[in-house]
């Protein structure tokens, strides 16, 4: 099919219809609209388990495009690996275009310390915006209860530069969530069991304080930042990195 990007006007029209549908009807939706250009980005924690099961489901040929950003849990690799053998995925591996040797020759040790927004951009930013250079559509499983910025979010939204973004579970909670999960026996990811309650590069993620209830507190904690860009319109010129 050729694509033609929708306008603000169509995509009012498309989350009216689809905050009427379920997350599997959505992603059912999707993959009939837009195959072969839609792909689906992961992160490969708990939270990601249940899109990756429904993908699994209704379009098992669907790209998983995971960003191997050099920094994460060995525990994460090893959930990927055992989710792609389990679900059938057909998963992509991105890496960044410099190797963490070349990273830190060029900006020191601890950049992610230092200056996480450019960190985010080398490592995870600009390989998915490689990644998804050919795809017009890509569907991502965040969700309103997350960040501030999640819950402004719509099932579909247009973004100022690269794919269209599908959110087929941007309505769940974190309930809905572990409920899918115990519905249908699914695995959760080892460091679950010890406190991770959002799991991202090793350097930025500590397990979740018992005091809060905010699910994502132990990613970048004691720094502004709570997303690494993948969610939002962010750009090089954005955080300073020049061109
Ligand atoms: S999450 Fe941390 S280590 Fe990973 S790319 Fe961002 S700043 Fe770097």
């Amino acid at each position: 099919m050729k694509f033609t990007i929708p306008t603000e006007e169509d995509i009012k029209y498309l989350n009216e219809e689809l905050t009427k549908k379920n997350a599997q009807e959505r992603l059912v939706w999707a993959a009939k609209t837009f195959t072969p250009g839609i792909a689906v980005s992961s992160s490969f924690q708990t939270q990601s388990v249940p899109l990756l099961h429904l993908v699994s489901q209704s379009c098992p040929e669907m790209p998983v495009i995971f960003i191997d950003t050099g920094f994460h849990f060995p525990e994460t690799l090893a959930f990927r690996d055992m989710l792609k053998e389990k679900f059938h995925l057909n998963i992509h591996i991105i890496h960044p275009t410099i190797t963490k040797e070349q990273l830190i020759l060029d900006y020191g040790t601890e950049l992610y310390r230092r200056d996480p927004d450019l960190c985010c951009y080398i490592n995870k930013i600009e390989p998915m915006q490689r990644a998804t250079a050919q795809y017009q559509v890509l569907v991502a499983g965040v969700r309103h209860d997350q960040t501030k910025h999640r819950n402004a979010l719509r099932v579909i939204e247009r973004r100022f530069s690269g794919p269209v973004r599908i959110h087929p579970i941007i309505d769940w909670s974190e309930n809905d969530i572990l409920q899918y999960i115990t519905e249908h026996n699914l695995p959760a990811h080892p460091l679950t069991a010890q406190g991770y309650t959002s799991i991202g590069c090793a350097p930025c993620t500590q397990p979740t304080s018992r005091e809060t209830t905010d699910k994502r507190a132990g990613r970048w904690t004691g720094k502004e930042k709570t997303e690494c860009g993948l969610q939002i319109d962010f750009d090089k010129k954005q955080i300073g990195a020049g061109e």
